[in-house]
């Protein structure tokens, strides 16, 4: 092999890549980042809710000097109809999760690895992996040859490299979601009021039914300082057959009673379309092997529980157990097994039936948000006639499911969650 020109190089800028390049700069190690964007984040996609537990470890005085949003105080949860919507809403004090918006906090993120020490580039495209022996030792970017002892893959949920150098084979569909989002600026005041947000209280809302116009996927909204971000979800699987693309999803969920009037006056400033993982632990690709090491969305470690969507904080905890694999100088293979004694390997094992559960009970998506408005139609209803009894009026509405149907969703819904 080549005299390396560094210790590690990391393919990716995103959460993933900045931070491994923090953890490994930090402990001394000689490290590259390249990143193809502009700037970190330039490339990047979220519905932009960070859990910041992992970010706290690495960066304890975060608060301070990050690029948060708001701090996430209200969780809805909506079944949308064609129009109406059934809500759950929780207000709460906990402040573990915040809004971000990628093209602030990814710049931060990699302005903290620069001054440990990790030097990164960006708008530096690595066209291909340098393969000798089977062995990855180095990248090809802008038409030169970079050497290093171990190449990290952060290139995120679109796995091209890693695909093309035969480290994994091509997700399925399945195992894909596609997310189409948009950032809409409204004064402070007036999302304040909207919202009922007081100061930096942030609001997460998710929604399932119309937004996917009842395909596997769902919808968002977060509010930001004095921004929404809003978008819609839907398995690639799943959306192969639809006869709406996402983009006319997206206008039509903003169009729907309950978002229409959260969104007047409000003014588009950015739009942007990715793929999201969300295969699972079936899902998850060789994590290593000589010479490599793969984190965050490229290892597909990402996870939709139905009420939180969780990559950002998992490509946190899988970067850092890639460095300190490294850090503590042992092979490459005590990497897969730090994550597997870890939450995220715990959470990721949890959920592991969800997503087939998913596309097998595409009812939670395209009946179920039709049947809670119609139970909630008629209980509400007053027009001169007795009203029929609860029991009665479930019974009724439960057996246009189908009883057997009711249960065996159920209780899968029970076994995945
Ligand atoms: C619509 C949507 C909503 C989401 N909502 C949430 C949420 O609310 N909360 C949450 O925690 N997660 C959410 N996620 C998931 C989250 O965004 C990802 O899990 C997270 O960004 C993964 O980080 P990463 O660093 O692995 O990948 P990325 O953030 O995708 O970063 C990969 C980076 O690699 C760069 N790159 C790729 N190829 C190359 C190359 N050949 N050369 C150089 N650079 C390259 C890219 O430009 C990019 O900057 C959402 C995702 C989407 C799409």
């Amino acid at each position: 092999m080549e005299h390396p020109d560094f210790d590690v190089i990391i393919v990716g800028g995103g959460i993933a890549g900045c931070t491994t390049a923090l953890w490994l700069a930090r402990a001394g190690i000689n490290t590259l980042l390249l990143e193809r964007g502009t700037q970190a984040g330039s490339k990047n996609v979220s519905g932009g809710r960070l859990y910041t537990y992992a970010l706290a470890q690495m960066l304890p005085d975060f608060i301070a000097t990050a690029p948060l949003e708001r701090c996430i105080t209200q969780e809805k949860l909506s079944l949308l109809n064609g129009d109406s919507a059934v809500t759950l809403d929780y207000h709460h004090n906990l402040p573990c999760s915040y809004s971000v918006l990628r093209a602030r906090f990814d710049p931060w993120l990699m302005a903290q690895a620069q001054a440990a020490g990790a030097q990164c580039l960006t708008g530096t495209l690595v066209d291909q992996l340098i393969m000798q022996q089977s062995q990855v030792v180095g990248v090809m970017a802008a038409g030169e040859a970079l050497y290093a002892n171990t190449v990290i893959l952060a290139e995120g949920a679109n796995t091209l490299l890693s695909e093309q150098a035969g480290l994994q084979a091509k997700p399925a569909t399945s195992t894909l979601a596609i997310g189409v989002k948009e950032v809409r600026a409204l004064p402070r005041a007036q999302l304040e009021e909207r919202f009922t947000l007081e100061d930096d209280q942030g609001c997460a809302w998710l929604f399932a039914g119309q937004p996917t116009q009842g395909k596997v996927g769902g919808g968002f909204l977060y509010t930001n300082r004095d921004t929404l971000s809003l978008g819609v979800v839907c398995n690639l699987s799943s959306l192969s057959n639809s006869r709406i693309a996402l983009p006319h999803m997206l206008q039509q969920f903003k169009q729907h009673p309950v978002i229409r009037p959260l969104l007047k006056n409000s003014e588009l400033c950015e739009y942007s379309a990715h793929l999201i993982p969300e295969g699972g632990l079936d899902s998850i690709p060789p994590l290593c092997g000589p010479g490599y090491l793969v984190v965050g969305d490229a290892a597909r470690l990402c996870i939709n529980t139905g009420h939180t969507v969780r990559g950002m904080d998992l490509a946190m905890l899988s970067a850092q157990a890639a460095a300190e694999t490294l850090i503590a100088h042992q092979a490459l293979q005590h990497y897969p097994q730090r994550l597997q004694q870890s939450a995220l390997w715990a959470l990721i094992r949890q959920y592991r039936r969800l997503p087939e559960l998913m596309l097998r009970s595409p009812h939670w998506f395209n009946r179920y948000p039709q049947l809670a408005a119609d139970v909630l139609q008629e209980m509400f209803q007053v027009n001169g006639h007795a009203p029929t009894p609860l029991h009665k009026l479930l019974w009724r509405h439960a057996r246009r499911i189908g009883l057997r149907q009711l249960l065996k969703d159920t209780v899968n819904g029970m076994r995945s969650l």
